[in-house]
């Protein structure tokens, strides 16, 4: 029987865990040097308000992709939830995605007929149009109308997220929030959407309910002195490698955890303020589960570079020069048999959960 090593108890790490132990019936020790199991999806209650908190960041969970739903269903009961973000737009709450509703908010009711009526006759009713492509459109109102949303809602809120304009990022990260010609409201339009009803952290727990499951928190794969078969590493590939090649480009967060003497701080979970301050967005945490307290808690997001030691990596950063040192190291890690990189960051990719999960099921087929 192979002895398997997984390091990082987040979701990627703990789904491998569960796959090789319940259908390879192998033995697997997963470890994690944070103190709790979940890495970025970690919440817990407060004790004080008895509200869940999502301490690494607001986390909706949204997929298409009905295996991966039906399999975390099996560790999970759903609170099913939309999430419906707003964006303070020259003083005004907005919905976004930019969107038909969002028109009408922001300009005067004839103006927002005429943008209406010319998306809807250029693109279509119900299409996506990432920012970068609307400002292509040469048409004069349409013109007008992109850079409006250039200005009050990507470019600021890109300069303080990854200190970049929105033209000098991967294209597919400002696409991750298109302009919507739709009145739905909806940040994801995704067939299953959710928060697992007792949080991240208890379904997490679920999945690493195993009898071949060990479980060590608190160590760094660098102590593991033990040899094992086949090692699954969902940390950082360059610090695997000691850096040989270069640091690769990661962007970090500060999250400000405040708990409020009212019922209710905003009108949804998540308000962004592309313009104003330094955050980029408020996340009010008792909205995911409905949980009613007679106070709140919200965490205010500050985009920080990453410091190694003083904070966590968070978003890869990528473009060609990091794709290349990244692809390095990967021949590298090609070379050393039963050694696996996964999840967000030894993939070095900017995966939502579902696509991690994709990528598990994807290597565990290759392995079985
Ligand atoms: P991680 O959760 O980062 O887990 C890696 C684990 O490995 C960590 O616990 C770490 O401590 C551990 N580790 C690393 N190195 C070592 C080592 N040397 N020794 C021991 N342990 C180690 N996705 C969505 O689908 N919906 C959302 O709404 C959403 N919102 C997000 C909001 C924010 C602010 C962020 C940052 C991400 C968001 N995501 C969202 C993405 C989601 O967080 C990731 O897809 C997911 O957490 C990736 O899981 P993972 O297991 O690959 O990595
Ligand atoms: N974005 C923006 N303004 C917003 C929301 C998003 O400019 O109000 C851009 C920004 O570049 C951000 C990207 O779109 O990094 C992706 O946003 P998303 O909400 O998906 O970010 P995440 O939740 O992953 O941090």
């Amino acid at each position: 029987m192979k002895k398997n090593l997984v390091v990082g108890a987040g979701i990627s790490g703990a789904i491998l865990a569960n796959l090789i132990a319940s259908e390879l019936n192998e033995k697997v020790t997963i470890i994690d040097r944070r103190k709790n199991i979940a890495g970025n999806i970690f919440d817990y209650k407060d004790k004080n308000t008895n509200i869940t908190v999502h301490k690494y960041g607001p986390h909706i969970f949204h997929t298409n992709n009905k295996k991966v739903w039906d399999y975390l269903s099996k560790f999970t009961k759903w609170n099913y939830f939309f999430l419906k973000s707003n964006a303070v737009i020259e003083g005004n709450i907005c919905s976004i995605p930019f969107n038909l509703t969002t028109l009408y908010q922001v300009f005067s009711k004839p103006q927002a007929q005429i943008f209406e009526e010319k998306l809807i006759n250029t693109y279509g009713y119900g299409t996506k149009v990432p920012i970068l492509k609307l400002k292509e459109n040469s048409d004069k109102d349409l013109n007008f109308l992109s850079s409006y949303i250039y200005e009050h809602m990507f470019k600021n809120y890109t300069i303080k997220q990854w200190g970049l304009k929105p033209e000098e990022i991967d294209p597919t990260v400002t696409e991750r929030v298109p302009v919507y010609i739709s009145c739905d409201n909806r940040y994801f339009q995704d067939k299953y959407q959710g928060i697992p009803a007792k949080g991240y952290t208890k379904m997490i727990e679920n999945i690493l309910n195993h009898p071949n499951i060990e479980l060590k928190l608190n160590i760094d794969f660098k102590n593991i002195k033990e040899k094992f078969d086949r090692v699954f590493y969902s940390g950082a590939i360059d610090e695997y490698f000691d850096y040989k090649y270069g640091e690769l480009p990661y962007r970090s967060l500060e999250f400000d955890i405040q708990t409020i003497d009212k019922e209710y701080y905003q009108k949804s979970a998540v308000t962004n303020y592309p313009n104003n301050y330094d955050f980029t967005r408020i996340t009010e945490h008792k909205y995911f589960l409905d949980e009613k307290s007679e106070k709140t808690i919200i965490s205010i997001e500050y985009p920080k570079p990453f410091e190694s030691g003083k904070n966590e990596r968070y978003y890869p950063i990528s473009n060609p020069s990091s794709q290349e040192l990244y692809n390095k190291y990967k021949k590298e890690a090609e070379k050393i048999n039963g050694l696996y990189f996964i999840g967000r960051l030894g993939d070095y990719k900017y995966f939502n959960m579902d696509l991690a999960i994709e990528k598990i099921f994807e290597l565990f087929g290759e392995i079985k």
